[in-house]
């Protein structure tokens, strides 16, 4: 019998909120000698029941029946479902209201996987700009070499502005997808989920409807949740804040049950799921991820005020300081439940300046990634976004004097010192 158990959402009537699932949701005990965490399911293969019991679960995950009454998904083989997996996943969906959900090896698996399993020669693809470097370079690089042409339009100004000017450039062809990222990374602009679902699925086909995705590695799954706001797929690198703590590399995509069966149908054959050992690490993970991110919001909060005063900063790109009178001013308040944790600014004297910034920053640590329980910083234009031509990089507002900051969970006082000391020989 498998570990998973239905899933307990409701306490006589009561809802119980995710930080309150986080430790048990989807996993019975009983069915694992007792262990209060579930184990890791270290193994390939499962072993059938009966002859009878193996035949109905590959008829189940083959598609070639409908599930019955009340019948699970059989554990077969370690590509297609694993308890570790499975108890994971019913977790990650309950935070974004999702249906279903697939992890991933990697946020670059589950973005690859989302969309190789859409696209089709002569399609475009719709994406928000700037993109992670990953998304940005395959979606320039790879799928053109697959006759899809991706069609980018700018984040952090309103989608009325940009739409004609999409509609042209899209001419007729079909729409596979719009991947969005919102807030941008580096720079934090917001894309209105809303409306570019609205404009994309317009693009529906008697045959085919086109899929928003959201790559909600940013503010989620805590601080926002598109498919309340009309995505069809969120996407995350669950490297950062689900993972939590820059030990583990992984991904997830989730959706309703519909949207998502292309996506795990793929995975199956790509076989670009997560391992035993990556579940079990990122259901430890999500015990603490409210609290993480709680706390790391509340510092950022704090380092942006500091910066926002200081003399050598420029521009600090922070949603918490997004003016009153800001054209995105409504999206954010509409899609963001907190600003959260990254911060963007600009130093004076360019790239000479930041880079004096970091290497003198003491408590966090000069790296790429984010999210975890210690602060980093690093350098947008030589190191996340150095694949991103030069005037491209001004066009999205990627600037030479700009440091990507994101805040962990230390005293929030240890790091406005850390941030002010390494101030100093800018
Ligand atoms: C890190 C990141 C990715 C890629 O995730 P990996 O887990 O490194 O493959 C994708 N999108 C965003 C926004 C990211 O920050």
């Amino acid at each position: 019998m498998s570990p998973i158990r239905k899933p307990e959402l409701e306490l006589e009537g009561h809802r119980l909120r995710p930080e309150s699932l986080m430790m048990s949701h989807g996993y019975d005990p009983r069915l694992s000698e007792g262990a209060i965490k579930c184990p890791i399911f270290q193994t390939s293969t499962f072993v059938f029941e009966s002859a009878e019991a193996g035949k109905a679960f590959f008829e189940i995950a083959y598609g070639l029946r409908e599930r019955g009454p009340g019948e699970e998904y059989g554990l077969i083989y370690s590509r297609l479902n694993n308890p570790d997996l499975e108890v994971l996943e019913d977790r990650l969906a309950v935070w974004d209201g999702a249906e279903a959900c697939a992890v991933f090896a990697s946020g670059m698996a589950a973005i690859t996987t989302a969309l190789l399993a859409f696209v089709r020669p002569g399609d475009v693809v719709l994406h928000s700009e700037p993109l992670y470097g990953g998304s940005d370079h395959f979606l320039r690089y790879y799928l053109p070499r697959m006759g899809v042409e991706a069609i980018g339009f700018p984040a952090g100004v309103p989608f009325a502005m940009v739409a004609d000017h999409l509609e042209r450039q899209i001419a007729g062809r079909p729409v596979a997808c719009a991947l969005l990222e919102t807030p941008a990374n580096p720079t934090n602009g917001l894309v209105d989920i809303e409306a570019v679902a609205a404009f994309t699925h317009e693009y529906a086909r008697a045959d085919r409807s086109p899929v928003v995705m959201v790559d909600n590695t940013f503010l989620g799954p805590l601080w926002q949740q598109p498919l309340r706001h009309g995505a069809d797929l969120v996407l995350y690198s669950a490297t950062k804040f689900i993972g939590g703590h820059s030990d583990v590399i992984a991904g997830a995509a989730l959706g309703s049950t519909q949207a998502l069966a292309p996506v795990l149908a793929l995975r199956t054959f790509l076989g670009t799921m997560a391992t035993p050992w990556t579940g079990w690490l990122l259901l430890r993970s999500l015990e603490t991820l409210k609290m993480r991110m709680t706390a790391q919001m509340k510092n950022a909060r704090y380092v942006a005020d500091f910066l926002l005063e200081h003399p050598k900063v420029r521009t600090v790109h922070y949603l918490g300081l997004l003016p009153e009178d800001h054209p995105m001013q409504p999206v954010y308040r509409r899609q963001c439940l907190s600003p959260g944790s990254l911060i963007s600014f600009e130093v004076e004297h360019g790239e000479a300046g930041a880079f004096r910034f970091l290497n003198a920053l003491k408590l966090a640590k000069l790296a790429v990634s984010l999210g975890g329980t210690e602060s980093l910083a690093e350098h947008p234009a030589s190191m996340t976004h150095a694949d991103v031509a030069p005037d491209a990089q001004a066009r999205m507002g990627i600037t030479p004097g700009m440091i990507r900051m994101s805040v962990g969970v230390e005293h929030y006082e240890d790091l406005v010192a850390d941030v002010r000391q390494a101030l100093e020989p800018v």
